[in-house]
């Protein structure tokens, strides 16, 4: 039966071990993770006033790339396939100002806390401590920049992950019998997944990659590897827009939202053939 494990979660990571489901589905899961599920971003950037040394392209996408809270927004805000165009309806964009400006002897750095939000303050940096700008003396810069909802497959400031990557569970055993414990394996393993404990090789199969070091250096063949099946590792970090257990959900449910838009489109045609014969 399908089953989740959820190994470690904190604000920022989550580790599962998927159990019973097809390589091809868990790995859609962690796809999904990166390109599909909806966030906020920084789309474009109306400059008043420029006159540091960054031009307004480098600042406009330094801006883009700060990864803005969606956890809300993602409920509230139109689809971006509804903002196309240039005319677009409201409830697709959500603008942040920023206004700065330094003294004949003054020096400023620009922080994203600096980009301040004017109609919805739910939409604002994950974090204020990033360096956008530095102004040196007499410089100034305003602009508005606006944001709104969009998926990693356009561009990747719109992925929530910065990380969502699936692995096999390794499966290492060793034969006593053949062992004759010359510890090669011990030191050729990169991660330290093998030790000796009471005259015994032990392998914590939690930390071996499956590079396969430990079984070209073991000339009696005591080793044996393999990998558990239908079992993963989902490892999914979070760039802080979305909690990584709601890029989860939202990403299995971008899934079954594609699945039904497939079968509606099936059924469609199938329909269309059956009425004709
Ligand atoms: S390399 Fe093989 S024989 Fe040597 S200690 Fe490791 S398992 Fe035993
Ligand atoms: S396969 Fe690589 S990581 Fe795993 S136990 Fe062997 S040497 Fe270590």
């Amino acid at each position: 039966m399908v089953g989740i494990e959820i190994t470690e979660k904190n604000d920022t990571v989550l580790a599962l071990v998927l159990r019973d489901i097809p390589l091809e589905f868990a790995n859609a899961i962690r796809r999904a993770a990166l390109e599909e599920v909806l966030t906020m971003a920084i789309d474009y950037v109306v400059f008043y006033d420029n006159t540091t040394a960054l031009s307004d392209e480098i600042i406009a996408h330094r801006i883009a790339m700060v990864p803005l809270r969606s956890d809300l927004a993602i409920d509230k805000y139109r689809r971006p396939e509804e903002c196309r165009g240039s005319n677009p309806p409201e409830g697709c964009y959500v603008s942040l100002y920023l206004e700065a400006e330094t003294g004949p002897q003054e020096e400023l750095v620009i922080y994203s806390k600096d980009l301040k939000p004017q109609e919805d303050p739910e939409v604002v940096p994950v974090y204020g401590d990033i360096p956008l700008i530095k102004l040196g003396p007499q410089q100034r810069v305003v602009l508005e920049a606006w944001a709104r909802l969009g998926r990693g497959r356009e561009h990747i400031k719109w992925s929530p992950a910065t990380v969502s990557v699936l692995t096999y569970i390794p499966n290492v055993r060793v034969i006593t019998e053949r062992c004759n414990l010359c510890r090669l394996c011990v030191e050729r393993c990169p991660t330290k997944a093998i030790s000796v404990v009471n005259d015994r090789i032990v392998v914590d199969s939690t930390k071996c990659n499956l590079c396969r070091q430990c079984v070209s250096v073991c000339e009696p063949e005591a080793i044996e590897l393999d990998w558990e099946k239908d079992r993963y590792r989902l490892l999914i970090e979070s760039s802080g827009s979305l909690k990584p257990e709601r890029i989860f959900l939202e990403a299995v449910l971008q899934i079954k939202t594609k699945l039904l838009e497939f079968q509606r489109s099936f059924k469609e045609v199938f329909s269309g053939v059956g009425g004709g014969s």
